[in-house]
């Protein structure tokens, strides 16, 4: 199964994938995450991408082709990955695409949530993460054990990101430089548009039909 889940940021493209990585025993590729953990390890990556991501911006188009075209390639994704957060920008749509000719794989499908912009902001500023295992929590829609830890024990924290100014800025971003990928895989036949609205199991069992559906 080669997927991308497409939507805006908080639109549930996490959530999902990490759901999907457990149903279909395939890897989640996140470039946010990939990106976070070099911002922490202070690689040089890391202290590039840093600036663009506190600002709520895209990191530059060339510097995220790298890490996935590599990313692709990897022995794990022979069966398949899910790709969460990339591409987003009509580049790294067409990169991808000359990337995946060269190793003779092909998409099969992109799953696109869609949710009003309103509820993404409650979405994200209500956002938590586990700092050991990744899961992630909403405060209210999906909220974490009474200890407030992780079900793994890990502590929670909230993303730099997740303030609401930064928020803003992401979700126009996302408006001019990744929503036109709705239009480009509609046109190459792969979209399947999904009512992101709902709550998380709900989506997770559309998204199973429509996989199933072929
Ligand atoms: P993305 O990866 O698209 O940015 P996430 O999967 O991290 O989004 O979800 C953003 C926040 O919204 C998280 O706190 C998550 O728990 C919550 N969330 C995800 N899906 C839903 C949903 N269907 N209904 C309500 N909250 C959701
Ligand atoms: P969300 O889904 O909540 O927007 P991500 O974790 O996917 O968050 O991305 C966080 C940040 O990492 C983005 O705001 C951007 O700065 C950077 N980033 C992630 N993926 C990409 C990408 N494909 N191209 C450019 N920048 C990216
Ligand atoms: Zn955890």
């Amino acid at each position: 199964m080669k997927l991308i889940l497409l939507g805006p940021p908080g639109a549930g493209k996490g959530t999902q994938a990490k759901m999907l990585t457990e149903k279909f025993a395939i890897p989640q590729i996140s470039t946010g995450d990939i990106l976070r953990a070099a911002v922490k390890e202070q690689t040089d990556l890391g202290i590039k991408a840093k600036q663009f991501m506190d600002a709520g911006q895209l990191v530059p188009d060339e510097v995220v082709i790298g890490i996935v075209s590599e990313r692709l390639q990897a022995e794990d994704c022979a069966n398949g990955f899910i790709l969460d957060g990339f591409p987003r920008t009509v580049a790294q749509a067409d990169a991808l695409r000359d990337v995946l000719n060269e190793l003779g794989k092909q998409l099969d499908k992109v799953l696109s949530l869609t949710v009003d912009t309103e509820a993404l902001v409650v979405r994200l500023t209500g956002r938590r993460t586990c700092s050991q295992c990744g899961k992630g929590y909403h405060i209210r829609f999906d909220p974490p054990p009474s200890d407030g830890r992780c079900v793994c024990s890990g502590e929670l924290f909230q993303r730099e990101d997740d303030q609401e100014a930064t928020i803003r800025n992401r979700l126009a971003v996302y408006d001019e430089q990744t929503s036109p990928l709705i239009n480009y895989y509609r046109q190459a036949g792969l979209l399947v548009e999904l009512d992101g609205m709902l709550a998380i199991a709900a989506v997770q069992e559309r998204i199973l039909s429509a996989l199933q559906a072929g």
